[in-house]
């Protein structure tokens, strides 16, 4: 059996006459920029997310770039930034020459630990971006009120999380003051290319926010401020618009994945419970632990990502090779192990939990249209790794 790590044709096959019409309706209308199929699309999800003002964007990159920009950050600025996490999220901030102070993770969910900020905010500090990796929500009561004490914006990275519920039924991304989304192809809800999006419920921050979307010009050609080219395409919203009302149920797939990863594990005796952190003879694999569920909320974790940790991950990834298995590391690299980080001067050893998710992480593959079979086969693997 061959198992890959995302299979996208399988999603487009399913969709394809609508998808296809899509694409062809904006062909056939030449508007390729903004207009009324974005707009169209920025309702749409703004309902779906449950904010006032949502704006599609050219990358969730952009997203970031565009909304610390926005909200006025400047060179030596310091913002606080999870050292795990995909690179844009520091990314953007070294690119305004602004400086990312980077956090360690929790060792359970893997996002950061809010008990760690407070030491690491200074007089220069203005932001704080906390991203809901993999899919699930970071602490944000914590995040809010330490914002709240030090006067601090909080743009979110909900790059992998479209639609997650935190505690009560509000969504990321409608929590601090900017939520940024991603669009490309392997999130949970994936276009055709590059895109994102921005959220926000402040009138304020929405009308600088579009107005830095297109280079800060308003009127057209006369500017009070610098922005840049940060434009979704309509081929993009109408590719959007088509999948959007289908993200529940694919959240609800891989949801139901991860369940079944997890029974198999503890079935085999590779592992007692989810959430464990330490290895030992019944806890072969630490298996992840979705700490809001509740059957009040739905989309408590989306699953963008499921990750499990195991000792000789090089090792397991190999063996998953030859029984052809894809599998990937979600990340290799935390920040403070960049070098184009190293003038931040970190110590290693200040990220223990991040450097032990880099070491010893791997993503399994948990795509909706992964069958039973699929699944079986990949824990079987593993359980002969071990045996
Ligand atoms: C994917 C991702 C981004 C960047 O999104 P792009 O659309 O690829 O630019 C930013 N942050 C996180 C956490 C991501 O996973």
């Amino acid at each position: 059996m061959n198992v890959p790590l995302l299979d996208l044709k399988i999603q487009y096959n399913a969709l394809k006459t609508e998808l296809d019409n899509a694409l062809l309706k904006v062909a056939e209308s030449q508007y390729f920029i903004l207009g009324k199929e974005v707009d169209d699309f920025e309702k749409e999800i703004a309902n779906y997310i449950g904010c006032k003002y949502a704006y599609g964007i050219s990358s969730g990159t952009d997203a970031l770039l565009l909304a610390l920009m926005t909200l006025g950050i400047q060179p030596d600025d310091e913002i606080i930034v999870p050292t795990y996490s995909f690179f844009a999220t520091a990314g953007v901030v070294a690119r305004l020459n602004a400086k990312p102070i980077l956090v360690d993770s929790d060792p359970v969910t893997f996002n950061i630990n809010p008990s760690l900020i407070e030491k690491k905010i200074t007089s220069k500090t203005k932001a704080i971006i906390p991203v809901h990796l993999y899919g699930q929500s970071v602490e944000m009561e914590e995040i809010v009120s330490i914002a709240k004490k030090y006067n601090l914006k909080i743009v979110e990275d909900a790059a992998q999380a479209i639609g997650v519920q935190y505690k009560d039924d509000r969504s990321v991304g409608t929590i601090g003051d900017v939520g940024c989304f991603s669009f490309f192809p392997s999130k949970n809800l994936g276009c055709f290319g590059d895109a994102g999006l921005v959220t926000t419920n402040d009138e304020k921050i929405a009308e600088q926010l579009q107005i830095m979307r297109v280079h800060g010009g308003k009127p057209k050609y006369y500017h009070k401020v610098i922005g840049g080219n940060f434009r979704i395409d309509a081929i993009q919203a109408a590719v959007l618009r088509v999948k959007l009302p289908h993200l529940d149920s694919w959240c609800e797939g891989r949801r139901t994945n991860a369940e079944l990863y997890n029974q198999l594990f503890i079935s085999h005796k590779l592992a007692s419970e989810t959430g464990k952190i330490n290895y030992s003879e019944t806890e072969k694999v630490l298996l992840p632990k979705a700490v809001y569920k509740s059957s009040s909320i739905k989309n408590y974790h989306i699953f963008n990502q499921y990750i499990i940790r195991v000792e000789k991950r090089d090792e397991l990834r190999k063996f998953l090779s030859e029984n052809n298995i894809a599998s990937e590391i979600y990340y290799p690299v935390p920040f403070h192990r960049q070098e184009c980080f190293k003038y931040l001067n970190t110590n290693d050893s200040d990220f223990p939990v991040a450097n032990n998710s880099a070491e010893h992480s791997i993503a399994l593959p948990i795509y909706p249209e992964l069958t039973k079979e699929h699944i079986s086969y990949v824990v079987e693997t593993i359980n002969k790794f071990f045996n």
